[in-house]
């Protein structure tokens, strides 16, 4: 049995919808399946917009709301037959309503809570799984609406809140497990469960932060014990880089969890960073797919995974990094410095990207997110100033507009020369490198630049690393590349997915 996940740009419109369920149907055969949706793509945004627009007492929210509205209409008008149509929407209608009163009582007590805002959000994937398996019934092919709310508990971190992994996978056993253990055959069921959203023991609606919804994917794959996960999205599969950045960059066929998972939280959009805990707890491999390419095989994120030729597997990258150095006489040898650098920095709810310390001790140099620098800048002015006032520490160094770039890959592990080849490739670039960071894993080297430097560092790296052969495989990419479906004609498809890929 399979668990898929289809994100919001493969489901942003009746055409797309359309494309998926024949993409479903098939994967399905006979059999039965766990399909996981997002909303309808932006539609998380608006609803965000909408939420502020009323907690500010401005009415524009309605506007929103009424386009959503149309959104929807015009998608079970091509979804269903006209005898249906009506009875189609009139769920999806009410809802609609439901959502409008409750931007109203924002509107009313101008204010929007974390906990009122997710509430808010969770229509998005509602609103757009009901219309999915509404669809598909009408197809004739039996689908049944799950919302998530019903399967994954979560504390009350409103936003981004944490699930409680084994009674969600009691849940999620007990609701969809029974049906979708039946024998293959006509009775399979396909389940449309409402991605990103889940609730709190008590019942109150939360999200698990934004792009949740593969997490819940990989939830539900690792509770349902699925041979396998397929995340559907609108590009190729996992890149060497950044398409919009490298002209060469090419598809990935193969990558480890860890080196996924080392991808993700560096920035890169492959996957929601958490998706990669379930599947590899249970060895469930994940399949990254094209909705708009479906005959290309995509990326195979797994355990086992045949090695490449290359030294590294890709390059990711973070902007809009600021960097602190902390530096001073006093710093040597005195122990508990370093820990009260990142005591203050996590009380100020700043959240550290990059750490290096020469073993000299005579800094320590942290890099950030440059919109959390000033909180963060004086947390550190605050909790070191006496030692600031006895000189023991000096300046407090602070430099914006950097770029942070990873090289990350399994292949790294154990091989000598390869941050001798990074930093000499960099070197005659004639690239400036800021700071540097590895871990004792050796799957990732981290680097910072000046923002001005960034497509030339990421270029160079991308040639000294992956060189010809980089330029040969996407050149034999784009021959191959199988029938696309036509991009709706007013939705423009973005210019990343046109690349072909992530990152
Ligand atoms: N709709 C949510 C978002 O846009 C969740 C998701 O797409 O995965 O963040
Ligand atoms: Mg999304």
């Amino acid at each position: 049995m399979k668990t898929l996940k289809f994100g919001g740009s493969s489901v942003e419109d009746a055409g797309k919808i359309r494309h998926v369920i024949s993409i479903i149907k098939n994967e399905a055969g006979n059999g039965s399946l766990c399909v996981v949706c997002s909303a309808m793509k932006g539609v998380t945004d608006e609803l965000i917009r909408a939420a502020r627009l009323a907690e500010e007492g401005r009415p524009g929210y309605r506007a929103l709301l009424e386009r959503l509205e149309e959104r929807l209409i015009r998608a079970c008008e091509g979804l269903f037959p006209q005898g249906e149509r009506e009875a189609s929407f009139s769920p999806l209608f009410e809802s609609c309503g439901e959502l409008l009163d409750i931007l109203h009582g924002v509107e009313l007590v101008r204010e929007c809570t974390p906990r009122s805002l997710d509430l808010i959000m969770s229509f998005g994937e509602r609103l757009n799984c009901a219309l999915i398996a509404g669809a598909m019934r009408s197809m004739g092919i039996n689908a049944r609406y799950v919302d998530a709310r019903e399967l994954i508990v979560t504390d009350e971190r409103y936003g981004s809140a944490r699930v409680d992994f084994t009674a969600s996978c009691r849940n999620i056993r007990r609701r969809l497990g029974g049906a979708l253990s039946g024998r293959a055959g006509a009775g399979g069921v396909i389940f449309i469960v409402t991605g990103f959203i889940a609730a709190t023991s008590s019942g109150v609606t939360t999200t698990l932060g934004r792009n949740g919804s593969d997490y819940t994917a990989a939830l539900c794959a690792a509770a349902l014990d699925s041979q396998a996960l397929e995340v559907w999205k609108d590009v190729d599969g996992v890149l060497s880089a950044d398409p919009n950045i490298v002209r060469g960059a090419f598809v990935i066929d193969e990558v480890s969890y860890e080196e996924a998972m080392e991808m993700s939280f560096f920035g890169a959009e492959i996957i929601h960073p958490y998706t990669m805990g379930p599947v590899l707890e249970k060895n469930i491999p994940l399949r990254v797919k094209n909705t708009l390419n479906p005959s290309v095989p995509g990326t195979l994120i797994a355990r086992d995974i045949g090695r490449h030729e290359w030294p590294i597997t890709s390059i990711a990258s973070i902007g809009n990094a600021a960097l602190i150095n902390v530096e001073g006489s006093g710093m040597q040898g005195t122990p508990g410095i370093a820990s009260r650098v990142f005591a203050a920095l996590a009380k100020a709810d700043v959240n550290v990207i990059m750490i290096s310390q020469a073993s000299s001790e005579h800094s320590i140099c942290i890099v950030i997110r440059a919109g959390e620098a000033k909180k963060a800048l004086s947390a550190l002015k605050a909790e070191l100033a006496a030692e600031t006032q006895a000189r023991l520490i000096g300046n407090f160094a602070v430099m914006k507009d950097l770029e942070i770039v990873a090289i990350i890959g399994e292949n790294m592990r154990g091989r000598p020369g390869i941050s001798g080849e990074l930093f000499s490739a960099l070197g005659r670039a004639g690239v400036n490198v800021l700071a540097i960071a590895q871990g004792s894993s050796e799957r990732n080297i981290s680097f910072v630049v000046d923002g001005r430097d960034k497509v030339q560092a990421i270029n160079t790296v991308h040639r000294a690393f992956f060189g010809a052969a980089g330029k040969r495989k996407s050149e034999a990419k784009l021959r191959t590349a199988g029938p696309k479906i036509a991009a709706p004609k007013k939705a423009a498809r973005p210019k990343k997915a046109e690349r072909g890929g992530v990152q």
